[in-house]
C-alpha cells in the first residue's frame, strides 16, 4: 500500500521547526501589544460570496485560487485571505458601536490554489493586521514603520517599502480608461494573458513580470496623474509621517497590487530576496475605505496588512534550534518512577523544564536521551536515592556528580540554571512519597 502524503503545498511543521514559527509568532504578538491591537479570530471557512464581493470577481484569487465548494446548498470557501473575514466580523457584530477605533490582528493559515513554489504554498500562514475607524493618514505611517520596526526584531534588516496611492474608486476608473487608452494600440505586443486583462481588470497588466509586459508598460501613464485633491494631500500626509519616524521608502507609481478593495495608500514591504528571489514580498497592504459599507455596514474607513509567515521564517532563517531542556530525571529499578514523577514535578514548580525516562532502559541509554533533549543536567535515581529520600545529580557538561536530598537537588539545579524563584503548587503542597 502507498503511504499517504499530505495535500501538495500543504506543508507539516514539525517540532524541530515550530520553535522558529513561536518565536517569530510571539515577536508579531509583541509587536501588536506595543500598538494596541487585540486579537481577532474568526473561521477558516466562510460565504464564497464574501470573497466574490470584496476581492473582485477578476482578481486572481477568486477567478482561479479560492477552495470553494458546496456543502448542503451553501457555497463555501477556505479563507484565501484575512482581511474579509475580519471586516465580515466587524459589521456582523457592529463593533463600530462599541468604540470608534479598532485595532485588530490575526494570524492563522489561509488557502490558495496557487502552483508551489520555495515561499508560495497552497496552505500558508499570514500575519495580518487592521485598523478600523482611522482614516488615516498618520495611522497608515504608523503601520508601515511598525512592520519595518518588527522586520529588524527577527533579523530581516535588508526591507525595502514601495508606497502608491490608488485614490477612489472614481479616481481608478479615470485611470483604468487612460491606461487601456494607452495600452489598446500597443495590444500586439502584449502576452496573451495580458490582451485579456486588457478588457476585464487592465491594472492587473501593471504587475506583470513577463519582459514583453514590462517593456510595454515602461511609458504608460501613472495614477498619480489621476488623483484628485484630496488622495494627494493624503498621500503627502502619510510621506510626511513616514520622513518625521525616519522611515525609508520608495513612491512606486505602478504598485497597484492584485485585490479590487483598495483605496488610498498601497504598500509592499520587500525584503531577503537572496533567499526569495522573485518572490520576496513579505507584506502586502493598504486602505479600503470602501469595504465595510459594501458589506452593509456603516461607512468606516480601514487600513490592514497580511505578511506571510512562511516567508518571514525564510527570511529570517537561522540554524534550526535542537531541543533544550533544563533537566532530564533518569530512573533505574521498580520503585524509581513514581519517585522520579515527583521530583520532576518539584523541578517544574521551580520553573525548570524536565523529562523523565521511565522506560526501564539501562543507565548509558538514558544519558544518551538526555545529552539529545539538550539538558544541562541529569537527575539520576535507582532504588537507594528512593530510600534515602535523594538524587545522583549530575551535570552533563562538567561531568561532576553529587548525591543531594530531593529539596536541595531541586534547588541547587534552579540556582544553577539562573531559574531559583519557585512558584506555587495549584492546590496545597505536593505530596511527600519518601
Ligand atoms: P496578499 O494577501 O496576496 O496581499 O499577500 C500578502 C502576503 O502573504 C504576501 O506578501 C506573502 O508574504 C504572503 N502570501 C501570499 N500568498 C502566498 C502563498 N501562496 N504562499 C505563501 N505566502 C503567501
Amino acid at each position: 500500500m502507498n503511504p499517504l502524503r499530505a495535500v501538495k503545498g500543504m506543508n507539516d511543521v514539525l517540532p524541530g521547526e515550530s520553535a522558529r514559527w513561536q518565536r517569530i509568532e510571539g515577536a508579531f504578538a509583541r509587536v501588536m501589544a506595543l500598538h494596541s491591537f487585540r486579537e481577532v479570530r474568526t473561521p477558516f471557512v466562510e460565504p464564497t460570496p464574501l470573497f466574490m464581493r470584496t476581492l473582485g470577481e477578476a482578481t486572481d484569487i477568486v477567478e482561479k485560487e479560492m477552495y470553494s465548494f458546496v456543502h448542503h446548498d451553501e457555497p463555501l470557501t477556505l479563507r484565501p485571505e484575512g482581511t474579509a473575514g475580519a471586516a465580515r466580523a466587524y459589521v456582523q457584530h457592529a463593533v463600530n458601536n462599541r468604540e470608534p477605533v479598532s485595532r485588530w490582528y490575526y494570524m492563522g493559515p489561509m488557502f490558495r490554489a496557487e502552483r508551489p513554489q520555495r515561499g508560495r504554498y497552497r496552505q500558508f500562514s499570514q500575519a495580518g493586521a487592521e485598523i478600523f475607524g482611522d482614516p488615516g493618514p498618520a495611522c497608515d505611517a504608523e503601520m508601515i514603520d511598525m512592520l519595518v520596526g518588527f522586520f529588524h526584531d527577527i533579523g530581516i534588516a535588508d526591507s525595502r517599502v514601495e508606497i502608491n496611492s490608488l485614490g477612489t474608486p472614481g479616481t481608478r476608473d479615470k485611470y483604468k480608461e487612460a491606461l487601456v487608452a494607452y495600452l489598446t494600440p500597443k495590444m500586439e505586443a502584449l502576452s496573451d494573458e495580458s490582451r485579456q486583462r486588457l478588457e476585464v481588470n487592465p491594472l492587473r497588466i501593471l504587475d506583470s513580470k513577463n519582459p514583453r509586459d514590462v517593456e510595454v508598460v515602461k511609458g504608460a501613464p501613472t495614477i498619480q496623474g489621476s488623483l484628485d485633491a484630496d488622495d494627494i494631500a493624503h498621500f503627502k500626509g502619510v510621506c510626511r509621517c513616514l520622513d518625521a519616524l525616519g522611515t525609508q521608502y520608495k513612491v512606486e507609481p505602478r504598485l497597484v497590487r492584485g485585490l479590487d478593495y483598495y483605496t488610498r495608500t498601497l504598500f509592499e514591504i520587500k525584503g531577503a530576496t537572496d533567499k526569495l528571489g522573485a518572490g520576496d514580498t513579505l507584506v502586502g497592504g493598504g486602505r479600503y475605505d470602501r469595504m465595510i459599507a459594501e458589506l452593509g455596514g456603516p461607512s468606516v474607513p480601514a487600513i490592514g496588512f497580511a505578511a506571510g509567515l512562511e516567508r518571514l521564517l525564510i527570511a529570517s532563517e537561522t540554524a534550526p534550534e535542537g531541543q533544550k531542556v533544563d533537566a532530564f530525571v533518569a530512573t533505574l529499578g521498580e520503585a524509581a518512577a513514581p519517585y522520579a514523577l515527583t521530583l520532576a514535578r518539584d523541578l517544574r514548580r521551580a520553573g525548570l523544564t524536565c523529562e523523565v525516562d521511565a522506560r526501564k532502559s539501562s543507565l548509558k541509554a538514558q544519558l544518551r536521551r538526555a545529552n539529545s533533549a539538550g539538558a544541562r543536567f541529569a537527575l539520576i535515581v535507582g532504588d537507594v536515592e528512593v530510600a534515602e529520600g535523594c538524587v545522583q545529580v549530575k551535570d552533563l557538561a562538567a561531568q561532576s556528580q553529587e548525591k543531594l536530598s530531593r529539596r536541595d537537588a531541586v534547588a541547587s539545579v534552579a540556582a544553577r540554571v539562573g531559574r531559583d524563584g519557585t512558584s506555587k503548587p495549584p492546590d496545597g503542597p505536593p505530596k511527600e512519597l519518601s
